[in-house]
């Protein structure tokens, strides 16, 4: 991969940014719910995300890693706590500031792809930017476009695309505004393994040629191996983090807890 040459990520600055923290949570709670069918999806969670680290999020099904996810991007919102992408604090925004948040300074990549069918691998990429009325910077959307391999694929439709090509039109779609995270749900989960590890690949590499920020749901320790970092969510709290993970790691923690669950 080139080089960085390009423009980093619009600075997040502000009084109340931390430095080196792309996003954070503060005793972040979600319920859902009330009375019998009251759950508590998050229970006080607090965690930060480093500029340029890949997060992977693992733990049970039922174990809080969408709602964290959606809550930390802006998607919903906490029932108590705080959120934090960069200096901005979501609670006090207003609904326009949230969807500008979103759409300036967050990319999203989900297991669906979740492409619009009408619109070619270029107008999916450059929807968002062309909407806001502030077009991407064409020498890094050709440098996106090459490093995820569509620059001869760009006026296909999704459907005229394979399941791979269409994760990497989403790929490009959340790195070509530069956002100061990405965040991924189960991004490889309707892929081959082949596939997957080639997103995997490109994700990782984002992170590493131009310090993108990416947090990953997965449930996959082949996935979860890309990362830099492992948090461990078990009923809607972080139990447990892993630093610079390999697959075998993984597994065997997800073991332990598993054996663990037993026992008790
Ligand atoms: P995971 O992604 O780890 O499988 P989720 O974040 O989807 O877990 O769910 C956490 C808990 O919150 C689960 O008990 C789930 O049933 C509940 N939950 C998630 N979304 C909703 C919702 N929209 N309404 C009610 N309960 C929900
Ligand atoms: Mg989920």
């Amino acid at each position: 991969m080139a080089p960085k040459r390009f423009p980093p990520s619009p600075p997040l600055d502000g009084a109340h940014r931390t430095p080196g923290i792309a996003a954070c949570t503060t005793d972040l709670t979600k319920v859902y719910g009330t009375g019998d069918t009251r759950v508590t999806a998050l229970d006080r969670v607090t965690l930060a995300f480093r500029e340029g680290e890949f997060t992977a999020i693992m733990g049970p099904s039922g174990s809080g890693k969408s709602t964290l996810m959606h809550c930390v991007a802006g998607l919903d919102s906490a029932t108590s706590g705080s959120v934090r992408i960069g200096a901005t604090e979501l609670g006090t925004l207003t609904d326009r500031q949230l969807t500008e948040v979103r759409r300036d300074r967050i990319g999203f990549i989900f297991q669906a792809f979740n492409l619009l069918p009408t619109l070619t691998a270029r107008e999916n990429i450059t929807l968002s930017s062309d909407i806001a009325g502030r077009p991407a910077d064409a020498a890094w959307l050709d440098h996106v476009v090459a490093t995820v391999g569509l620059a001869d694929r760009l006026g296909h439709r999704p459907a005229q695309l394979s399941g791979g090509q269409q994760q990497r039109v989403a790929i490009a779609r959340a790195l070509v505004a530069r956002p100061a995270v990405v965040f991924a749900d189960e991004p490889t989960g309707s892929l081959d393994s082949r596939t997957g590890a080639e997103v995997l690949g490109f994700l990782r590499d984002s992170v590493r040629a131009w310090d993108q920020t990416v947090v990953m749901v997965t449930h996959d320790p082949v996935a979860a191996g890309y990362a830099d970092r492992v948090v461990f969510l078990a009923d809607g709290r972080p139990v447990d983090e892993m630093s610079a993970p390999t697959a075998d790691r993984v597994l065997d923690r997800m073991k332990a807890f598993d054996a663990a669950g037993r026992t008790a």
